[in-house]
């Protein structure tokens, strides 16, 4: 059998998007699933609309995401002979012609095929005149009106256009640059392109790409055309729905892997199976279970979703996607085994990586800050014996796994009188300077000894200070 070769071609002319990140993400796992190629491509031939920071973006969005390509990023700015190329074999074969009407020409004709009720065609005006190339003339191509067209698409299923709606379109500006149904074609030839898959957006071009793909002898990729994502309310997606940008949700404190995990369900699915990790995947996926009704796109799902693949991630994983928020906060990671035992004290109770983040700075601080109400209601003079008799029990103990701290406050309880919540409560207040936090014993034992001492009298100090 064939190697599978499907692409990716954005448009740098801004983030990705996550619709964009879906089509990359079914190429992918397509190429991946079938051990194909995995072609990107950057379709920047609009100058005006085109940015290297876009193309920055898109990269940096694929690298987050684990979205790796085996050939490319090719540019079709820097492909510009070869379009000329095979406009110079289109135009030989007499499937192209150079045309010179003038822009106000066409507006007219198109204003009175509307006026009309028509389909805007070009009228064909320079079809036989046998022009030679000019500084002023585009290049069109000569499409059969007569018959049909049917697109085999492995998604939605043969879809049928009628020849008479395409007109002579427009293959190269008057400015040399290749219009995108031929760039893309002559791309997809060039670079073996054997599978399409791609928005339902683009499937009115399809016809026009399979006459290209005629014209030049070439055999047709397999084309799916995936349907479009809408938002809750059935509209075309956009920012009213939520954050657009895949590197919004990178730094929103999404798990690539829940982003990948979504971005999939729109649209394809396995069964009633929602959760599912990148390697779980490539063995899952198939083109036959992408759906054929548009998705929704429902940001709480996701978020639900990130906080899912949080609590299921392996811990030295989460520690290190974790550790650029912390930075952003000024705290510097030097202990990666100490990050890891923190996530794992904060992996059930966080959506987000930035919920953690801020979750886990007691642990990271060197010292601790008191929130002002639960300094005034915890630390007070009552508390100070049951501090300093659990320091002392606890400065005893060899390892403090749940059993021993058990046994420790146990003691202090007797010492005291007091029960477990009273003696608990200033002890989390000194160790995090909240009255909310992952259990105690938990706290303790990810702490360890040496900042758990200092915690604990340093309250002392804090609560003689106030004497
Ligand atoms: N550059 C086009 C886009 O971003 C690619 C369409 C295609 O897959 O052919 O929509």
């Amino acid at each position: 059998m064939e190697q599978i070769i499907t692409r990716f071609p954005p448009s740098p002319t801004g983030y990705l998007h996550v619709g964009g990140a879906r089509t990359a993400l079914f190429n992918w796992l397509y190429a991946r699933s079938k051990n194909g190629r995995f072609v990107l491509r950057i379709e920047d031939t609009d100058i005006a609309r085109s940015t290297k920071e876009s193309v920055d973006a898109i990269f940096k969005a694929l690298d987050w995401l684990g979205i790796d390509w085996d050939d490319g990023p090719f540019y079709q700015s820097e492909r510009l002979d070869i379009y000329k190329e095979y406009i110079q074999k289109l135009i030989d074969s007499d499937n192209a012609y150079y045309c010179t009407c003038s822009p106000e020409k066409i507006k007219r004709v198109r204003e009175s095929n509307i006026a009309l009720g028509q389909t805007p065609k070009y009228d064909g005006t320079c079809r036989d005149k046998r022009l030679k190339k000019s500084d002023k003339a585009v290049v069109r191509f000569r499409a059969d009106n007569f018959g049909t067209t049917i697109v085999e698409d492995i998604i939605k299923g043969n879809i049928l256009f009628q020849n008479s709606e395409i007109d002579d379109f427009i293959i190269q500006r008057s400015d040399g640059m290749p219009m995108y149904n031929f760039a893309v074609v002559v791309d997809d030839i060039t670079m073996g392109i054997n599978t399409v898959l791609r928005g339902d957006d683009h499937v009115s071009n399809t016809p026009k790409q399979i006459a290209l793909y005629r014209a030049l002898g070439c055999l047709l990729p397999v084309y799916g055309h995936v349907p479009m994502v809408f938002g809750k309310d059935r509209t075309r997606l956009s920012k009213r729905h939520g954050a657009m940008s895949v590197t919004a949700y990178k730094d929103m404190g999404y798990m690539p892997e829940a982003l990948i995990n979504y971005l999939v369900r729109l649209g394809w699915s396995h069964g009633d199976d929602e959760f599912f990790l990148k390697d779980d995947l490539i063995k899952k996926f198939n083109i036959k279970n992408i759906g054929i009704s548009p998705s929704i796109f429902d940001s709480e799902k996701l978020l639900s979703l990130n906080a899912d693949h949080i609590k299921a991630a392996p811990l030295e994983r989460t520690a290190i996607c974790l550790k650029p928020f912390l930075e952003e906060k000024n705290v510097e990671i030097t202990d990666m085994s100490y990050l890891s035992a923190i996530a794992g004290t904060l992996n059930k109770r966080s959506k987000t990586l930035l919920e953690m983040a801020d979750g886990a700075m007691f642990y990271l601080e060197s010292k601790v800050v008191y929130d002002k109400k639960a300094a005034e209601k915890f630390l007070k003079l009552n508390a100070y014996d049951c501090l300093s008799f659990l320091i002392d029990q606890l400065k005893q103990l060899e390892s403090f796994t749940q059993e021993n701290q058990e046994e420790a406050f146990k003691k202090v309880m007797d010492m005291t009188g007091l029960k477990f919540g009273k003696i608990a409560q200033p002890v989390r207040v000194a160790l995090t300077g909240k009255t909310v936090s992952p259990g105690i014993f938990e706290i303790i034992e990810v702490l360890g000894k040496e900042r758990v001492i200092k915690r604990l009298e340093e309250a002392l100090l804090y609560i003689d200070s106030k004497r």
